[in-house]
């Protein structure tokens, strides 16, 4: 059975733990979340907003301590974590100012074309939704679904990772008190087990899940057989190419900040790092300086850049992963070793030499560890780029706008970022392609993505 508790990374202690929902209290959540949704969907939008503005005051309001939440849960530094309250703040207004223009009617076509008086399309709710959620970022993963959802008019459950319970009933508790309804979102304390039982209920009508290939795959084939509408957000393995015309200093910075981000944990973290023989000397020395340079420690102190890794498993298998390219002949230009003391810290790893033969090649590292690998030309940075089952987000760095458009038109990606680091902003949609899902949240692609596009004809 799942554990669900809270256990701080930096000490290895277990802080809190947590019964998980019987059969029954889940059943009457669900019941409650159905009832909720007959009524919250008459809701006028205008009402809805000042409810999601409401939210978001609250994330502003207290942000320092619900960023002392989330780094006890999993590890993050206490100033990441502030920021991610203050930007999934920032999602809740966008969401709250947009709802209108992205729900209204649209009219693809001129009513004559289709012998109609009127004809449109008109986006409605789909009811309850379940949304499976990882602990990475264990705020922002939710509002990425909560804030369009709810201001779509569906409602949630959410199921969090058993490892931020804490953060899974503050959620619940945020929307309760911003003012919405008893029952427009809910937290579910569940195991994994138990989400085949919630998906299959009748009532719910769609999922979302942000995490790893297996449980998208065990949440997709469920959801497949009920016929219902997922979205998938999975594992990645960006590429970060560097072409000798970039701004080398910028790119190095960019790198490291990317590859530790989240004390490395992160689906667009730039994994992969794909340099041109013709920079990549001066590259690869900029890059491990400035890796070198980050500050590991307590995730608290606000100088500390990297923070502990979520759990002991996390750790070993990471130093699995090392240890495997080591024995195949990579290299290790700074960081490959854990620190004595407790808490499961890793620190800023830089491995060259890189090849197919190796596990890291082809598998996500979820550790602030970078590999390296020597291409020569466009043509081997986009194929190296492409040779892996991933396909969520990409880098590339040049000023050549002939290499520019290739990147773009041939990174197999969800995304590419050029000259800059890959970042999710409400206005831009967000997903991947190939092993790394399918669907698309934020924008108004991520609203729509759970409405039902009605298609309204009138003569
Ligand atoms: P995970 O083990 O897949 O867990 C994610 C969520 O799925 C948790 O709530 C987990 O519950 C649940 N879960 C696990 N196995 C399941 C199953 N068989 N059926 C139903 N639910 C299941 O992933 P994680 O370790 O928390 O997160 C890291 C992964 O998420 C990485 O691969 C990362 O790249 C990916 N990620 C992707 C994005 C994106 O936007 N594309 C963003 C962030 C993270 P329990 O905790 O109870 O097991």
């Amino acid at each position: 059975m799942t554990t669900i508790a809270t256990t701080n990374p930096a000490t290895g202690e277990v802080e809190k733990t947590f019964d998980a929902l019987t059969d029954e209290e889940v059943d009457r959540r669900v019941a409650r979340a159905a009832d909720a949704f007959a009524s919250y969907r008459t809701v006028p939008l205008e009402r809805r907003a000042e409810w999601m503005n409401a939210a978001a005051d609250v994330l502003d309001r207290e942000a320092d301590q619900i960023g002392a939440m989330l780094t006890t849960e999993m590890g993050k530094t206490h100033k990441a974590a502030v920021a991610e309250a203050r930007k999934c703040a920032k999602a809740c207004r966008y969401y709250a100012e947009h709802a209108a223009e992205f729900l209204a009617d649209r009219r693809p076509a001129d009513p004559a074309d289709v012998n109609a008086r009127d004809a449109y399309v008109r986006y409605q709710p789909l009811g309850p939704v379940l949304a499976v959620m990882p602990w990475n970022f264990p705020l922002w993963q939710v509002i990425r679904f909560a804030a369009p959802g709810l201001m779509a008019g569906n409602v949630g459950l959410l199921k969090h990772s058993s490892n931020v319970p804490q953060t899974a009933l503050f959620l619940e508790d945020l929307f309760r008190r911003a003012g919405f309804p008893e029952g427009a979102f809910q937290t579910l304390l569940i195991g994994s087990a138990k989400v085949e039982r919630v998906l299959r209920d009748p009532r719910v009508k769609a999922a979302t899940l942000t995490g790893s290939e297996p449980a998208g795959r065990s949440v997709a084939a469920i959801a497949g057989d009920e016929i219902k509408p997922t979205v998938l957000e999975l594992g990645g393995s960006d590429p970060f190419v560097v072409m000798p015309s970039a701004d080398l200093g910028a790119a190095a910075r960019t790198a490291a900040e990317s590859r530790c981000l989240n004390n490395g944990q992160s689906c667009i973290s730039a994994k992969r790092f794909i340099v041109d023989t013709g920079c990549a000397d001066e590259f690869e020395r900029l890059f491990v300086e400035r890796m070198r340079a980050k500050r590991v420690g307590d995730p608290m102190d606000e100088a500390t850049d990297v923070g502990p890794l979520v759990s002991e498993q996390g750790r070993a298998e990471v130093e699995e992963l090392v240890a495997d390219a080591v024995g195949k002949g990579a290299s290790v230009l700074c960081g490959g070793e854990r620190p004595d003391g407790p808490g499961w810290y890793y620190p800023p790893t830089v491995v060259s030499g890189v090849t197919p033969e190796m596990r890291m090649y082809h598998e996500e590292v979820f550790a602030p560890v970078a590999s390296l690998l020597r291409v020569r030309g466009v043509s081997e940075a986009v194929e190296v780029a492409n040779a892996t089952g991933f396909g969520l987000g990409s880098n590339a760095w040049t000023r050549d706008d002939g290499e520019r458009e290739r990147f773009v038109n041939e990174l197999d990606a969800g995304q590419v970022f050029v000259n800059g680091m890959t970042t999710s902003y409400p206005e831009l949609p967000f997903g991947g392609v190939k092993r790394s899902g399918y669907g698309r949240e934020l924008s108004a692609d991520g609203m729509r993505a759970f409405c039902n596009a009605k298609t309204v004809w009138v003569g």
